[in-house]
C-alpha cells in the first residue's frame, strides 16, 4: 500500500507513456521573485504559465516530480461545469453569477484547446462524452441534466437505450446524454506540455522540494527541506496531496482514492467495437465508473473510491473485475498498467478558492473535474496577483462546510460511502 504522499507504486500508463521527462533541478538556498507557485499539477502550472506571459517572475515548488499528483494519474476526461451540478451554485451565488461561474467553467476547455494548440502537446485529444444511465431511473437524471446544460447553451443529444447499444460495446447501461463539447486527453502529456511552455516563459521549476512552511503576510516565504522562497505573492496548488501544509486549507477538503487499469493495446478495430466513437463515458452513479480509449487503443478504465488516505495493492485485481463486468469482452485482455491517485473533494463539491493572509491565494477541491476547473482557476489566481481579482473573487463567494476533523474524520466519511455504494446498487 502506498500512502498520500508515499511515491512506492508502480508506474501508470500515463508515466509509461510520457512524451519525455525533463528533470527539474532541487532549490537549495535562497531565491527572491515575483510569485513563488506550491505544486506543479495543472493548477500550479497554468498559474505559473499565465503569470510569466504577465511578465512575472515565478518560481515553482514541486514536492516530487511535474505531474506527479492527480493531474499525471488521472481518467483524462475534460468534463463541463461543476461535479455538484449548476443548482447549488445557483442557490448559492444567485442565476446571472452562477452564468458567469459556467461560463469560466468552459473556459477551462479552451485553455486545454488553445494550449495544446499553441504549444504543439502531443496529447491525444478528443471531442466527445457520454453521460451513461447505470439504472434504469437515471434516464430521468440524464433529461434533468440536459435540460440545465440547454439553459447554459451546451449541445447534448438524449441517446436511448438500442442507440447507446449502437456506439459503446456493452448491455448494461440504459441509455446516454451525448455531450459534442466535453472530451478526453493525455493528462501528463498535457502537463508535461504545460511545464515546457512555463519554462520557456522564464519559469523556473524545482522538483523535490516540499513546501514544508509558508509564512503569509506582507513579505510571504516558502520554506522547502534545503531552501527558501521570499516572493510578493504565493499561490498554493497542492490540492489533495498538500497534507497540513497550510492548516486552514487541510479540512476544507477531503483526498478520496480513486484508480485506474489499462489494458494491452487492442487495435483499432477492436477498440471501435467498446467505444465506436472515441468518446470519454462515465456512468451516473454517486461512486461512478469512467473510461475512455487511450491514443495507442487500450482501455482505460477508472473507478472505484476509498477514503482510507491509502492506495491498496490489488487495484489490477480489483478494477479488472469492475471493467469486465461492463466489458464481458475484455476477459482475455491483459491488464498492462494499474495506478490510483487522490481527488480533493469539498463537501458540496464546489471547488474551493480563497486567499490566506491577503498575499497567498489558493484553489482546490474540484471535486473529480480539475482537468478543466484545475486549468482555469489556475489563470484565476493569476489575475488575482496582477490586481485583477473579479472573478476569483466571484468563485472565492462559494460557501463550504469544513469536513470532520480528528479522530471521525475517516470512519464517518467510510460510512457515508457505504451508504452511497448501497444506493447504487438498490438503483
Ligand atoms: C485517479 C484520478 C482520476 C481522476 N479523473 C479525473 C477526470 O477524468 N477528469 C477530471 O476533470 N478530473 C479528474 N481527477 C481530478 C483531477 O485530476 C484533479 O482535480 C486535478 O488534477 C487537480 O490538479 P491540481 O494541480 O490542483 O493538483 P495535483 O495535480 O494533485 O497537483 C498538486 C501537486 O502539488 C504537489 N504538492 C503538494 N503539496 C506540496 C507541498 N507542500 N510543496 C510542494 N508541492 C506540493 C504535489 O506533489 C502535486 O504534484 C482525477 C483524479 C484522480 C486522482
Amino acid at each position: 500500500m502506498s500512502a498520500v504522499n508515499g511515491d512506492s507504486e508502480a508506474p501508470s500508463y500515463y508515466l509509461a507513456s510520457a512524451n519525455r521527462y525533463v528533470e527539474h533541478p532541487v532549490l537549495r538556498g535562497e531565491v527572491r521573485t515575483d510569485v513563488c507557485v506550491v505544486g506543479a499539477g495543472f493548477t500550479g502550472l497554468s498559474a505559473a504559465l499565465e503569470l510569466a506571459e504577465r511578465g512575472y517572475r515565478v518560481v515553482v515548488v514541486e514536492a516530487e516530480t511535474v505531474g506527479w499528483g492527480a493531474s499525471g494519474r488521472n481518467g483524462g476526461q475534460i468534463c463541463t461545469g461543476f461535479s455538484s451540478g449548476m443548482e447549488p451554485i445557483e442557490a448559492q451565488l444567485g442565476p446571472d453569477d452562477a452564468r458567469k461561474c459556467f461560463e469560466i467553467a468552459e473556459e477551462g476547455k479552451a485553455i486545454i484547446a488553445e494550449r495544446i494548440a499553441r504549444h504543439a502537446i502531443a496529447c491525444d485529444l478528443k471531442w466527445g462524452y457520454l453521460h451513461v444511465a447505470a439504472k434504469p431511473g437515471a434516464m430521468a437524471d440524464l433529461s434533468g441534466m440536459q435540460a440545465s446544460l440547454q439553459r447554459y447553451g451546451c449541445e447534448t443529444e438524449l441517446l436511448d437505450r438500442e442507440s447507446l447499444r449502437e456506439r459503446l460495446g456493452t448491455d448494461r447501461y440504459h441509455g446516454a446524454l451525448h455531450e459534442a463539447g466535453a472530451g478526453h486527453f493525455h493528462p501528463l502529456n498535457y502537463c508535461l506540455g504545460m511545464a515546457d511552455a512555463a519554462i520557456a516563459a522564464g519559469v523556473e521549476i524545482y522538483e523535490h522540494s516540499r513546501a514544508t512552511r509558508i509564512e503569509s503576510g506582507p513579505d510571504p516565504v516558502v520554506h522547502t527541506g534545503e531552501g527558501l522562497v521570499r516572493a510578493r505573492f504565493v499561490v498554493v496548488a497542492g490540492n489533495a496531496y498538500l497534507g497540513r501544509t497550510v492548516k486552514p486549507l487541510h479540512t476544507r477538503i477531503m483526498p478520496v482514492g480513486s484508480f485506474l487499469v489499462a489494458t494491452e493495446p487492442l487495435g483499432e478495430e477492436r477498440a471501435r467495437t467498446l467505444i465506436r466513437d472515441d468518446e470519454a463515458v462515465a456512468d451516473t452513479n454517486y461512486v461512478l465508473d469512467y473510461f475512455r480509449l487511450s491514443g495507442d487503443r487500450r482501455m482505460i478504465f477508472g473507478g472505484g473510491c476509498t477514503y482510507s488516505g491509502v492506495i491498496p495493492d490489488d487495484i489490477a485485481a480489483r478494477m479488472g473485475r469492475r471493467m469486465t463486468r461492463i466489458f464481458p469482452g475484455l476477459a482475455d485482455a491483459r491488464i498492462d498498467y494499474a495506478w490510483g491517485g487522490f481527488i480533493g473533494i469539498t463537501v458540496n463539491r464546489i471547488p474551493d478558492l480563497g486567499t490566506v493572509g491577503g498575499t497567498v491565494f489558493y484553489a482546490q477541491g474540484f471535486s473529480g473535474q480539475g482537468v478543466t476547473l484545475g486549468n482555469i482557476c489556475g489563470r484565476l489566481m493569476a489575475e488575482a496577483v496582477a490586481g485583477q481579482a473579479e472573478r476569483f473573487d466571484l468563485m472565492a463567494r462559494f460557501r463550504h462546510q469544513p469536513f470532520p476533523g480528528g479522530p471521525v474524520r475517516t470512519p464517518l466519511l467510510v460510512l457515508a460511502m457505504a451508504w452511497y455504494r448501497l444506493r447504487d446498487m438498490l438503483g
